[in-house]
């Protein structure tokens, strides 16, 4: 392992210094649950009195924008204030409502939530959740696996801990790049070979309707959309993808009752979305579109692929010297 890899997105570049050097940038914080859950393969929760110590340390420290503000600030390409943070959160997990956003607003600060619209006053988990539970409960599992996916087989051991992980992070990506309807005829064909009936577990449950209705409501949260399904959009043809973005736009306009105006692509790598993707957040007419790639936000990013930071359920000093970090390196 070389300086680059351990260091990852930290590692030093004359690109994000000069730049850093030149204009004042901005960091757009992404988060996507605050929960204490017993398994979280993913990592992405931050647990409620973390959280609470992250953001109360945030509006202490840092210019914690409000998501008018940014937008005002992106669209019209001002230099940021020094310090300007934006907290982002991605999916539409229920505990959005019930533990992230009474803390925010506790804080007086103000998140902008992207919305995934498909599971919406549904119990039915994400797809990863449903991959979490067929692997990681605790329940006794067959030995191997042999499974068909896009028409080729796949066999795994599956009979220690180590193996279970590694079939786990193999199966992963093989899932992630399809359709719906492929990734659920694959968790459902899991499910069938582990004897687990696919559960619905309150804690992985996503946000209700009534739930955003009330979040709506509130000075400390904005309404994004995040597409319908939660495919990458990579995968998608173009019309396929006006299909996704319009589509989770139009449920959350129509539940709410005013234009949603800003999006993030699902996983939001560079591999997860592409040209297409940027043009059809542009002809939709998005105020401005968060990716989920490393980097700081200037004056010259471009707003259909904003760069965010993610936080992950760091130990405080960790998570003081990455906030840090995230503005020079
Ligand atoms: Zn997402």
């Amino acid at each position: 392992m070389n300086l680059k890899e351990i260091l990852g997105n930290y590692y030093f570049t004359p690109q994000r210094f000069i730049g850093n050097l030149v204009d004042i940038p901005a960091v757009v914080l992404i988060y996507h649950r605050v929960a204490h859950l017993d398994n979280d393969q993913q990592m992405l929760a931050v647990k409620p009195d973390n959280f609470f110590r992250q953001i109360e340390y945030l509006v202490k420290n840092y210019n914690v924008l409000t998501i008018q503000e940014f937008d005002f600030l992106v669209n019209k390409k001002k230099q940021f204030p020094k310090n300007s943070i934006l907290i982002t959160f991605d999916d539409g997990y229920a505990d959005n409502a019930t533990n992230a956003l009474p803390i925010l607003e506790s804080l007086n600060a103000q998140g902008l939530f992207f919305i995934t619209t498909s599971n919406i006053d549904t119990k039915i988990e994400m797809w990863w959740d449903k991959l979490d539970n067929v692997f990681f409960t605790g329940k006794r599992l067959p030995g191997e696996l042999s499974i068909s996916i896009n028409n080729r087989i796949y066999k795994f051991n599956t009979s220690t801990e180590k193996d279970k992980l590694t079939t786990y992070k193999t199966l992963h990506p093989l899932i992630k790049f399809n359709k719906k309807n492929i990734r659920d005829s694959i968790t459902q064909k899991l499910f069938e070979w582990a004897s687990i009936v696919d559960g619905n577990r309150e804690e992985y449950r996503m946000l209700s309707s009534e739930e955003l209705l009330s979040m709506d409501k509130s000075p400390s949260a904005i309404i994004g959309a995040h597409t319908h399904t939660h495919s990458p959009l990579s995968i998608l043809s173009y019309d396929e993808q006006v299909d996704e973005v319009k589509r989770s736009k139009e449920i959350l306009e129509n539940l709410l009752s005013h234009p949603i105006n800003y999006f993030s692509y699902p996983f939001g790598n560079r591999k997860d979305y592409n040209q297409n993707s940027l043009e059809v957040c542009k002809y939709i007419g998005f105020n401005f579109v968060c990716a989920n790639f490393y980097f700081q936000v200037h004056r010259w990013t471009n707003k259909f692929e904003l760069p965010r930071a993610l936080v992950r359920d760091w130990e405080f000093d960790f998570f003081k010297m990455q906030v840090n970090k995230f503005f020079k390196y």
